[in-house]
């Protein structure tokens, strides 16, 4: 607030619920470079009646409301004199949500970069426990003029700010203000210090909306800082400004490493359906072509859904999402390399296939490519789609620990199937004794496809006896 282009502001309201109580009056003051630029207050209409207890704290009384404007009237005023600046009340989340309410009802998205003089106290006299207006006023000697009316208590706070800059001098209160208008953005359906209690280590967040529906599950290897990168104002996508507006609540799961985070991941979005995650379509329509490359007599035949077996991999190419891209892939092969759609089953005939005939195929239908030959570059076309056969013998786990080596997980994995994570040497034991058949979930393959590729360090293999 001393660098910056600042206003002080203070509301007053019917009620403390920024959601159904409305805004009675509005007191700025702007201030620039250490000097007062202006000082401006308007009584509001609310369209609703006082209560009589907030009437009698305020002194502001329906008569006095009655011919003020109402918000919208102002909106336009209030807007100029806040956009931009730094945003300071006491209690801020308060005063910021009901600005940003009553900007909604008018059609306007308002934000600003908020500071909070509560929690600017309470930083730099971490040694008091109370740190409400009365009791600072009290504790550094300062007077209001208008206690409980808008302009007055918006006066004050510059006030404050002064006596701190003079008592703890201006670098540190400086330093403690860029702090907190860096880490602050929580979102207003949030408590001010949501992001608080997130560690910094890898896992899985879950962002909760109102009746606890699931809003988004992402994972990080730092959990805090990516839970705040969604909300940091500066490069925010238009799936993380809904978020922001409809989030009420953050969960967080710790794992000890990325692939434990990818797989819980992975698991907790098929299984919560989150309103903004990209939904993962399920397996069900899961196609490869199958094909062995030793037997060059046979055409690649669509596998479907049982047939996708990891036991298979190798002989299986591509994992498609459904019948049509399989074979649409298929065709598309057969066009860059020339082969021949009778061979590889696209067209059932005898004599040249209909790509021979427009000079698409070798003519391998036509005795003009030898079958082994055809077999050879089919191959080759295919090599890319290959399914990676499971390197190990079986089972094996994944054991990740963390950093700070408070968690250590293995990840039992089986052909390319999660069979379960452990903590311990007894739930080790519980799993080996059920040897369910693991259901192929092809996230998890191109998961573990990619990571047991390129092994981050001090994550270890083990094999286990068989
Ligand atoms: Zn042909």
């Amino acid at each position: 607030m001393l660098d910056h282009h600042t206003v002080y502001v203070d509301l007053e309201t019917t009620g403390a619920t920024a959601t159904h109580d409305r805004i009675t009056e509005i007191g700025v003051i702007e201030v620039n470079r250490g000097r007062v630029v202006s000082e401006w207050s308007s009584l509001v209409n609310p369209g609703v009646s006082i209560p009589p207890m907030i009437q009698a704290l305020t002194g502001i009384t329906n008569d006095m409301v009655a011919l003020a404007p109402d918000f919208e009237d102002l909106h336009h005023e209030v807007l100029k004199r806040l956009d931009g600046k730094l945003f300071v009340a006491h209690n801020a989340r308060f005063d910021y949500g009901f600005l940003k309410n009553e900007f909604r009802r008018c059609g306007v998205s308002f934000n600003a970069r908020v500071l909070c003089t509560v929690k600017l106290s309470r930083k730099l006299y971490p040694h008091h426990a109370r740190h409400n207006l009365d009791t600072l006023l009290e504790r550094h000697n300062l007077d209001c003029e208008a206690r409980h009316r808008a302009l007055g208590d918006a006066k004050v706070l510059w006030l404050l700010a002064q006596k701190w800059a003079d008592e703890r001098g201006p670098t540190l209160v400086q330093g403690a203000i860029d702090l907190l208008v860096k880490s602050q953005s929580v979102p207003a359906g949030l408590p001010d210090l949501a992001f608080d209690h997130i560690p910094e280590t890898p896992g899985v967040y879950l962002f909760y909306g109102d009746n606890e529906v699931v809003l988004y599950v992402g994972k990080s290897i730092n959990l805090r800082a990516r839970v705040m990168s969604h909300f940091a104002d500066d490069h925010r996508v238009n799936k993380d400004m809904q978020i922001a507006q409809q989030i009420k609540r953050i969960d967080y799961r710790e794992t000890a490493g990325e692939l434990g985070a990818l797989l819980l991941e992975s698991r907790l979005v098929k299984q919560l359906a989150p309103v903004h995650n990209r939904q993962l379509r399920r397996n069900t329509q899961l196609c490869a072509w199958h094909w062995r490359d030793t037997d060059i007599e046979a055409a690649p035949r669509l596998a479907t859904a049982g047939d996708i077996d990891p036991a298979k991999f190798g002989e299986l190419y591509g994992l498609f999402r459904s019948r049509a891209t399989a074979i649409e892939a298929l065709r598309e092969i057969a066009a860059r390399h020339e082969l021949c759609h009778v061979l590889i089953g696209l067209e059932k005939r005898a004599g040249p296939c209909f790509a021979h005939q427009i000079k698409r195929c070798r003519g391998a239908c036509v005795g003009l490519e030898s079958r082994a030959q055809h077999a050879l570059r089919l191959k080759e076309a295919l090599s890319a789609l290959r399914t990676l056969p499971w390197p190990y013998k079986g089972r094996i786990g994944v054991r990740e620990v963390a950093t700070n080596g408070e968690i250590a997980e293995l990840h039992v994995l089986d052909h390319w199937c999660h069979i379960a994570t452990v903590k311990s040497e007894a739930e080790l034991h519980d799993i080996s004794e059920t040897r369910a058949t693991p259901t192929f979930d092809v996230d998890t393959y191109k998961i573990l496809k990619r990571f047991l590729a390129k092994l981050p360090r001090g994550v270890e293999i083990i094999r286990f006896a068989t």
